[in-house]
């Protein structure tokens, strides 16, 4: 492949830096900055995953970082919880206020204090870092970090031993992809180009999502399967390779285990039978298991990219596991660009315990809290089974109050007068409007970071491009001042930010490399399961697997069916999923102004039949509606949205959307099969027109 070099970019000083929000794709950054000033970010030609171009929302970045609402000084609460009233207040003061409420709380116990963070920067070093050696050597609550990935993670660590699979640069050979529970343009763009790439020399593209999303428009076919059915189609496909004979045999034999098991189960799964739960054609499933097993049957590469959507149901660990056992059925890992990639995080010799140092816990265990389940938590009384009612918060990277499910319950645990809160942010979120304090945070410009990745196996690395803005500080440093003024004296405190880069890959990555050209591709085979290898215990591709028995539950996959299935309610008859919206991720870039201004309102997609029969019109504001409570949007009818389905494109701020609700107001706390997620996309409601 041919890119253009630095050179090619404007003379002015230019910054390699890492895109740090939580997107697969990692792009590396260069920022150009003038007099101090960072006056535009762009993609780094040089990477070739960013191939130079960033997608729209981090082209805005510097619009971002000085944005005219940006917090810049450490604030504390005047007014009552959640109202916003704040006034400025010293870092010494509030740094030793904070130590001493904190500390005043740790001596009653220390789990009584819980971190609240997760990918709002995907930074090794500004986000578990020094922030965990910092709760570690308090003996805090563990945070059992599910909100996005955890049943498709443990899904694959069940099936393929680790969370790794096909390098998503060979994509771009595939002559057949399935795009399964993904909206690559909006949310793995850098994918879109290989998988177009393909298209372009004659790949065929089908995509498998409840939605008609931009990316099911530009592919050859879409199949618009109910919310949480994925692994019934996957049973069914398996059950059309069985009976026509579409198998590699030899793979079976010699690479995967339990395959008499599995081959009994899928038979269970005629095309009818499997229609009925997706609510598709039985035709489609036929169709695409032809399609599946003859591209392998004549030798041609058939790949498929999972995305994170699907397994935000009860069954989607279950789901992921049984679409990562497709590619063993035709030996599709054979080739370098058939297989399957959900993410590649798994790739990365991280060292983490050198960066979180767990060890700082001495004998205690504390207990882990979900934090998927913390509109029920915050509200819980101590108690045995739970240990110590929660007294403090402390929120970074994260904003919980818009992205945690079941928001009502999470706004009334944030609004306990008894609750200490501290929120790391740039912006005055709707978390931040619970603080009882919120401290200034530098952006991805303003500080040095270095990211993995779980789109692609390179490490990025970024340099702080300018000096940060007002007072703000990096997540590190906070940590670093919180320490000290509680009196942890370790020497871990004081390595400093450039020095927890070098540590975070130890010599496993070249960091001179990395420091000179910012990124660094580790060495990973080419077609990583062509002869079996997989990281499970059994070395093979695991159909059954004994750790789940072991566990108590079933080892081989089945369909899980949701919760909250569709069709299975009079006064909740719509199954709602709550994709991000194209130009947000989740409720980062809300108050984005230009970004804000493509969006327009909180929408909500539904078939002009739903709309009919409820006469509703586009453009109608509407009420969303089940027992959790009730979130006001406008309604856009179109084609987006199957028949029963309705998409309701998140993630708003509860203060920037209607009636101050979001789409989380309706979602719920239950959880996954595997890995305790949570099930934002298994959820019934209903809708009508909202009152004048
Ligand atoms: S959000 Fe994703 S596509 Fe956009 S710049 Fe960041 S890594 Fe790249």
């Amino acid at each position: 492949m041919n890119h253009p070099t630095l050179s090619a970019v404007d003379p002015r000083r230019t910054v390699l830096g890492a895109c740090p929000h939580d997107c697969p794709d990692t792009c590396s950054m260069l920022t150009t900055v003038q007099d101090g000033m960072a006056v535009k970010v762009q993609g780094n030609p040089a990477h070739p995953h960013t191939a130079g171009s960033l997608c729209t929302k981090v082209s805005r970045y510097t619009e971002r970082t000085y944005h005219p609402q940006r917090i810049l000084q450490p604030l504390k609460r005047v007014g009552p919880k959640g109202a916003g009233q704040f006034e400025p207040v010293a870092w010494d003061e509030a740094l030793r206020d904070i130590a001493t409420r904190l500390t005043s709380i740790a001596a009653r116990d220390p789990q009584a204090i819980l971190p609240y963070s997760y990918a709002g920067t995907m930074g090794l070093v500004q986000g578990e870092c020094m922030a965990a050696r910092f709760f570690h050597k308090l003996g805090a609550s563990l945070l059992e970090r599910t909100i996005c990935a955890a049943a498709g993670g443990e899904g694959l660590v069940y099936t393929l031993g680790a969370k790794t699979g096909m390098r998503v640069e060979f994509f771009a050979e595939s002559k057949l992809i399935l795009i399964w529970g993904s909206n690559s343009i909006t949310s793995n763009l850098h994918f879109w180009r290989y998988a177009s790439q393909a298209k372009h020399a004659g790949a065929r593209l089908i995509c498998i999502d409840p939605r008609k999303s931009e990316t099911a428009d530009k592919c050859h076919e879409h199949i618009a399967l109910l919310p949480g059915t994925d692994g019934a189609l996957a049973l069914s496909l398996m059950h059309e390779l069985i009976t026509h004979d579409w198998l590699d045999h030899d793979y079976l034999a010699q690479y995967t285990l339990g395959w008499n098991l599995l081959r009994e189960r899928a038979l269970q799964w005629s095309p009818e039978r499997a229609a009925a739960v997706c609510g598709i054609e039985a035709g489609q499933i036929r169709s695409l298991a032809r399609d599946y097993g003859a591209y392998a049957n004549h030798g041609a590469a058939a790949a498929i990219r999972m995305n994170y959507g699907l397994q935000r149901v009860h069954g989607g660990g279950n789901a992921v596991r049984l679409i990562a056992m497709l590619p063993a059925l035709i030996g599709a890992w054979r080739h370098r660009a058939g297989g399957v990639l959900l993410s590649s995080s798994g790739a990365f010799p991280v060292q983490k315990n050198v960066l979180q140092r767990p060890d700082l816990l001495g004998e205690r265990q504390p207990r882990l809290i979900n934090m998927a389940t913390l509109g029920d938590d915050l509200l819980r009384p101590a108690g045995a089974g739970f240990g110590p009612a929660i007294e403090a918060v402390v929120v970074y990277n994260s904003n919980p109050l818009a992205i945690a499910p079941e928001s009502a319950k999470v706004v009334r645990g944030f609004a306990r007068d008894d609750l200490f809160t501290v929120v790391l942010e740039h912006f005055q979120t709707d978390t931040a409007d619970y603080a009882d304090y919120i401290l200034p945070a530098t952006t991805q410009l303003e500080h040095w970071d270095v990211h993995a990745s779980y789109g692609h196996t390179d490490v990025v690395l970024n340099r702080p491009a300018i000096a940060p803005l007002g007072q703000a500080r990096p997540n590190s440093q906070i940590f670093r001042d919180l320490a000290r003024c509680m009196g942890f004296g370790d020497a871990c405190f004081d390595d400093s930010d450039e020095e927890l880069c070098r540590m975070a890959f130890g010599s496993a990555v070249d960091f001179k490399a990395l420091m000179e050209q910012g990124f660094v591709t580790l060495a990973t085979p080419a077609a990583r399961f062509a002869q079996g290898g997989f990281a499970t215990p059994s070395g093979k591709c695991e159909f059954f697997s004994q750790r789940l028995a072991d566990r108590g539950l079933d080892g081989l996959p089945d369909h899980v069916p949701n919760h909250e299935a569709a069709n299975t309610s009079e006064a909740y008859p719509l199954a709602m999923i709550s994709p991000p919206a194209r130009n947000f991720l989740i409720s980062s870039f809300i108050n984005v102004k230009s970004l804000q201004a493509m969006e327009g309102e909180p929408l909500l997609d539904m078939h002009p039949q739903d709309a009919s029969v409820r006469s509703l019109v586009d453009g109608d504001t509407v009420r969303v509606f089940n027992a959790r409570g009730e979130y006001h949007c406008k309604l856009r009818i179109n084609s987006r949205a199957r028949r029963g389905v309705v998409n309701g494109l998140g993630v708003w701020w509860r203060k920037m959307g209607l009636a101050g609700t979001n789409v989380n107001q309706l979602t719920s706390q239950a959880l996954t099969d595997l890995g305790h997620g949570p099930t934002f996309y298994d959820c019934l409601v209903e809708v009508s027109a909202a009152s004048p």
